[in-house]
């Protein structure tokens, strides 16, 4: 089911992000290492009467957006690209300006670019620490944009208000997409990697048969397809239909509704052009698609541009090693969507994904495996001379695969060695393109 998305969008520093935290419920966890590139959490799940909606905080959304040395027409313009794509994207939008500030130029324009949308604004009018500054938030509704809320994301004082208004815009509980209990795969991407010649070529190809034009939902285009023997479902963020309607000059790269579609995918294809190289943007998507559990492939498209003579596969695969490397089990696979060169064998990489996503272990292979890992690379000794013990393991889940070892003192063990552990259970069993989940307990 696709929950409802609630944009945070305003200029920096009206404290836009303190807010995403307190109503996330927790630090801004920065996801580093992950995804090899620094970055704070953006995106996260709230529940306020019921519902369940993802809140974003649009700044950051797109890389660089966040450097405080921008200047200040730079910061402006970005403020509104954010607004446009929260427009595009969003169910509810949250517009927050500062009372301190008092009303400003900057947010008019906002302001003005928000009510010529169709899309629900909850007026946020934040740093009312005080009784007097409370007072002041009216100043606001000549914004437009119906009544502020006044409140303080730094104490979390009228935060609730907040949270009611942004319920009560919220769309009408969606219907539940009905599962056809096919293979969903996302293909996303940059604009212009060859997303929707992709799509096209497989749709084009002889063993591939379709079954249904699209079905349509709000944001992405489903195509429906079998191919040896397996339902699938292609979901494209390129979005064919709506080629007409993407403003011509800025093409924007769409974060939510890559976002989207990854929540909704099984298996994400990450488009990434031959010709101009993996970007920061294509690992910060792969970081998105891990941190939700999601298989991925890295296709690299557009190899017919490439002239092998300067630029071989061998340096190709390397060069895409090193910059995914942070998933090293992710298949890399080169491809021409134009020639149709491997095009289908993206098809082949998700079904083999999505066989690893669910393939079990035997409770007695795994804990083989745990007590010969234990063997040659004991855990290093906790404090006080006790030894740290892993017990049993066994896999508890599959689509992730999740594997629960029981020990003696499950918070001590490092980071370092739960990556050993996972690199033995990935060398022995593979779980090719998909991430492996392991947590550690108590022994019961
Ligand atoms: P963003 O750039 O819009 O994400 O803003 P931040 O969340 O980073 O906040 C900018 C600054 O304003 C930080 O120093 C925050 O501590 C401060 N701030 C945020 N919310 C409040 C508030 O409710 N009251 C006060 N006094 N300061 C706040
Ligand atoms: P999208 O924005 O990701 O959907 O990208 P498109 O599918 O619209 O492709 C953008 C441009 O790249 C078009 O001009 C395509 O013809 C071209 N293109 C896409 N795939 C390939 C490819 O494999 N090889 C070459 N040479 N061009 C390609």
């Amino acid at each position: 089911m696709e929950k409802p998305i609630v944009a945070i969008v305003g200029r920096p520093n009206v404290g836009k992000s303190t807010l995403f935290n307190k109503l996330i419920g927790e630090r801004r966890a920065i996801i580093a290492d992950e995804a090899g590139t620094t970055r704070d959490r953006q995106y996260g799940e709230t529940i306020w009467n019921g519902r369940v909606f993802t809140i974003v905080d649009t700044a950051g959304l797109l890389v660089g957006d966040d450097d405080p040395n921008l200047p200040l027409a730079e910061i402006v313009r970005r403020t509104h690209q954010q607004a446009q794509l929260a427009i595009d994207e969003a169910d509810v939008i949250v517009f927050m300006v500062d009372v301190r500030e008092g009303l400003i130029a900057a947010d008019e324009e906002v302001a003005a670019l928000l009510r010529r949308s169709s899309k629900p604004v909850v007026l946020g009018v934040n740093k009312a620490d005080t009784e007097d500054r409370r007072q002041n938030a009216v100043e606001f509704y000549n914004l437009g944009l119906g009544d502020p809320i006044a409140l303080s994301a730094y104490h979390g004082t009228g935060s609730g208000d907040l949270l009611d208004e942004i319920v009560r815009n919220l769309p009408a509980g969606q219907e539940e997409e009905e599962d056809d209990n096919s293979l969903k795969i996302a293909i996303v991407g940059r604009p212009n990697v060859g997303k929707s010649s992709l799509l096209n070529k497989l749709v084009g190809e002889e063993r591939v048969v379709v079954s249904d034009i699209p079905g349509t939902t709000r944001d992405s285009i489903d195509t429906k397809l079998t191919y040896k023997g397996i339902p699938i479902t292609l979901i494209d963020t390129a979005g064919i239909r709506r080629r007409g309607s993407i403003e011509q000059g800025i093409e924007r790269y769409s974060v939510l509704r890559t976002m989207k579609a990854i929540e909704r995918c099984h298996i994400a294809l990450i488009l990434v052009d031959a010709q101009e190289g993996p970007t920061a943007q294509d690992t910060h998507v792969a970081g998105m698609v891990l941190e939700a559990n999601k298989g991925l492939a890295i296709i690299v498209n557009k190899w017919d541009l490439i002239d092998k003579a300067k630029f071989s596969y061998e340096d190709a695969k390397t060069t895409m090693s090193q910059v995914f490397h942070f998933a090293p089990y992710a298949p890399i696979e080169f491809i021409s969507a134009k020639t149709g060169q491997r095009a289908t064998k993206v098809l082949d990489i998700a079904q083999t994904i999505q066989s690893e996503r669910n393939k079990r272990v035997s409770t007695s292979d795994i804990n083989n495996l745990l007590r010969a890992a234990v063997r040659e690379h004991p855990p290093t000794a906790m404090h006080k001379g006790a030894h740290l013990r892993l017990f049993y393991a066994t896999q508890a889940q599959v689509e992730p695969p999740v594997f629960l070892f029981f020990s003696n003192a499950p918070e001590q063990v490092h980071f370092g060695y739960k990556r050993y552990l996972e690199n033995r259970i990935r060398e022995q069993y593979g779980f090719i393109g998909t991430p492996i989940i392991l947590v550690f307990k108590g022994r019961e």
